[in-house]
């Protein structure tokens, strides 16, 4: 590479200089974010690839925030590069934006459900199905918002000692999206009432 500050962003006041010494890069100043050393690649970022088609970040700019906005994403803003070479912001989790992934509503629909389909009982892929619905709630497919419930009820490990209360959680998030707060809350009591059977926490 012949220009010296062309992996600096204009809005890097550090001027790619990392916070963390580990994170530089022996060759040229740098402002993004490349987290794709083989080993992780091979273990997790190879399947995300699969899972998103592509539509995951391979490079991130975390120099766009605004830390004193009110909203949650400009305080907490990323600059994404996916794999599919598409650009789109998002909040540090990038997988709360299906929307700005996908570029539309109804793509993102579809990606989430393909993502689904090929993952459906993975528990590392469960927050899909929280996001799935969230978009369901939106565009007022309720049938497909609660079927993704049962769906989920058929995944999840309630069996599992400490499993167990991630999964009701995200039961309960998907509960909490589509009204049903009594039954959200019918399932907290639940977990309360039988902790004290579970010495592991
Ligand atoms: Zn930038």
């Amino acid at each position: 590479m012949t220009t010296p500050n062309a992996l600096i962003c204009p809005a890097d006041e550090e001027q790619g200089v990392p916070i963390l010494p580990y994170n530089t890069d022996p060759n040229l100043p740098v402002s993004y974010n490349y987290d794709c050393d083989p080993e992780y690649y091979q273990q997790w970022l190879k399947k995300e690839r699969n899972v998103y088609a592509d539509a995951n970040p391979i490079v991130r700019c975390p120099h766009h925030a605004n830390p004193d906005s009110d909203s949650t994403l400009l305080s907490n803003l990323y600059l994404n590069l996916s794999f599919s070479n598409t650009i789109y912001l998002s909040e540090a989790d990038w997988r709360k934006h299906p929307i700005k992934m996908y570029g539309s509503l109804e793509a993102a629909i579809v990606g989430y459900e393909k993502a689904i389909q090929r993952v459906p009982e993975n528990p590392d892929f469960f927050c899909l199905y929280s996001e799935l619905i969230r978009l369901y709630v939106k565009v007022e497919r309720n049938e497909d918002a609660e079927n993704l419930i049962d769906r989920f009820k058929s995944v999840m490990k309630p069996d599992e000692n400490i499993m167990r209360f991630r999964d009701y959680w995200t039961l309960v998030e998907m509960l909490k999206i589509i009204g049903k707060h009594q039954e959200a809350l019918q399932l907290l009591q639940h977990l309360e009432n039988t902790e004290q059977e579970n010495y592991f926490i």
